[in-house]
């Protein structure tokens, strides 16, 4: 199952239990039965699982009993969604922070792994990635038993604007990797990516080679990239790396069509090993930081806050100024309709729609439905509709287009409604809609920028 069919599947069951009447044992025990199928499907061991519904069980059963959902049927099905939701970041979490790069010092990261898992293609999207927030990033090809391999990294470091060292004369891989690390070095680069070679298989040869690697360029952290469509194997062939050459983080590849990602990322995290990122895609830009928390509920389809805001600080580097009031916004929750107009752009500039938009907490599912074309022409029309509003209405937090009851709560559309429709060339309940997802946006931001973790923000909108 793709992991976004995961997703889909474990959304409907946490779903189905709001229209159970009574949370009782019967609808638990339905629940977690289709939570658990859907996680068997995406190849999750069968040992995890069933830990993960004893687990899910016996908090419910431990608060329930403390007598903390208080008698009300709604503070069970909390109760409920917020155990699996844990126990789901629990699964695919290592408990181990992995290295962060730090800036003004020379980082050398050596990525190691199989050939054909996207070792190379994975290395220049890191290095992308690097640069893109400011690190001045560099490869060096240090692979020298795949025919080829120099021209890869060539091709696609070139593409990519970024700094590659490597050779076709040079057969030792040893001495390219330290030349190739120590002329970065003298240059000043602050990320340094050794790429090293891979065989079909895990050969005494290869781990020898990546530990005298190793010994040269003495990499800051050592990243293994493993193939997502190996699944819950993904132990096996991580332990048997970590036994020869010892690694700080995980990149799992191939995120973007394959049957076993759920399977692959929760072996990874039973190692103790940090996923840093994964791989989604063939693109330079498909790379994907991975966190326990934020991956859960992006997969669950509630957004990604966290995700959503590195994404905005990558904007910092062409607009810093920009960037500093917009996350200042984001924090205080003070986001105006005109700035989450300009996410909306942003996200359209950024890349496939359905990466992106699926960060979003609050734009509708059927958003990301459809091809990209069709997702990114809906997203042209909500910009078409913001077009049509006025400069008080666009710096407003939207409250002018409702009109309040006496309770002091919206109670009706206001004619503007009417008007940006006609303007825009759209219907009212479209602007509608554009209207209650830019406040679902803001608030999130609100709770999410605030000192209120995901988890409460989470809970809210159950
Ligand atoms: P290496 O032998 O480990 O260096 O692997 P390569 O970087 O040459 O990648 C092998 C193949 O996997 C290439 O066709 C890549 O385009 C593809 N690939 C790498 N990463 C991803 C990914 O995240 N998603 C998809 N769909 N393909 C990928």
């Amino acid at each position: 199952m793709v992991l976004a069919d995961l997703g889909r599947k474990l959304n409907a069951a946490l779903s189905s239990l709001n229209r159970a009447p009574v949370v009782d044992d019967k609808v638990i025990d339905a629940l977690l039965k289709e939570v658990c199928a859907a996680l068997l499907e995406s190849d999750v061991n069968v040992k995890l699982v069933a830990q993960l519904r004893q687990k899910v069980k016996a908090k419910v059963k431990a608060q329930f009993d403390s007598g903390a959902d208080r008698g009300k049927e709604a503070n069970r099905k909390n109760v409920v969604q917020k155990a699996i939701f844990d126990e789901l970041v629990q699964l695919v979490d290592p408990g181990v922070e992995p290295y962060k790069p730090k800036k003004g010092h020379p980082n050398v990261i050596m990525a190691v792994g199989l050939q054909g898992n996207g070792k190379t293609t994975t290395c220049t999207k890191l290095a992308v990635h690097y640069q893109k927030r400011g690190f001045k990033s560099c490869i060096v090809c240090a692979d020298t038993f795949r025919a080829g391999a120099f021209d890869q990294t060539r091709q696609s470091a070139t593409k990519a604007k970024v700094a590659y060292f490597g050779s076709y004369t040079e057969t030792d891989p040893v001495s390219i990797a330290a030349q190739g690390v120590a002329k970065f070095k003298k240059e000043r680069f602050e990320v340094i990516i050794v790429d090293t070679s891979g065989r079909h298989k895990q050969e005494s040869e290869l781990f020898q080679e990546m530990v005298q690697i190793s010994e040269a360029v003495k990499p800051d952290m050592t990243v293994l990239v493993l193939d997502a469509s190996i699944g819950q194997a993904a132990e096996a062939q991580s332990q048997a790396f970590k036994d020869s050459a010892d690694f700080g983080a995980i990149i799992v590849t191939k995120m973007d069509g394959h049957a076993k990602g759920g399977g692959a990322i929760s072996a990874v995290a039973a190692t103790k090993t940090p996923i840093i990122f994964l791989g989604v895609g063939e693109h330079l830009h498909d790379l994907d930081k991975f966190a326990p928390q934020p991956f859960i509920s992006k997969l669950l389809g509630l957004g990604d806050m966290q995700g959503l805001m590195e994404h905005m600080q990558d904007m910092a580097a062409a607009n810093p100024e920009k960037q500093k009031e917009m996350a200042k916004k984001l924090e205080e929750g003070k986001l105006s309709l005109r700035d989450w107009r300009e996410q909306i752009q942003h996200v359209m500039s950024m890349g496939p729609i359905s990466k992106i938009a699926s960060m979003i907490p609050g734009l509708p599912q059927e958003l990301l439905a459809g091809s990209d074309e069709e997702g990114s022409m809906r997203m042209k029309r909500m910009i078409y509709i913001t077009d049509s509003m006025s400069a008080s209405e666009l710096d407003s937090d939207g409250s002018c287009f409702w009109v309040n009851g006496k309770d002091g709560k919206p109670e009706d559309i206001s004619w503007r409604v009417t008007r940006v429709a006609k303007g825009s060339g759209t219907s009212v309940r479209e602007v509608e809609e554009v209207l209650c997802q830019y406040r679902m946006m803001a608030n999130m931001a609100k709770q999410a920028g605030g000192k209120n973790g995901w988890m409460q923000t989470m809970q809210k909108m159950q």
